[in-house]
């Protein structure tokens, strides 16, 4: 049993890794704890996570553009 590092839910975590870039986007935009950058999440999390990454990604892209 482990902790997710995101919202401390007591669940089996696999480790997910999203790259170095990505997760300090997510820091950045205050998604996640510093300290939660490379750390496990549970699948809800890292689902949510990655939904945000891409709805912001796009939205920059948008506005690049
Ligand atoms: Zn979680």
């Amino acid at each position: 049993m482990n902790l997710c590092h995101h919202c401390g839910a007591k669940v089996m975590v696999r480790k997910r890794q999203f790259s170095d870039r990505a997760w300090a986007a997510l820091v950045d935009w205050g998604e996640v704890r510093s300290e939660t950058m490379g750390k496990a999440l549970c699948d809800n999390c890292y689902v949510e996570l990655r939904e945000i990454l891409i709805d912001r990604t796009h939205e920059m892209e948008r506005i690049a553009r």
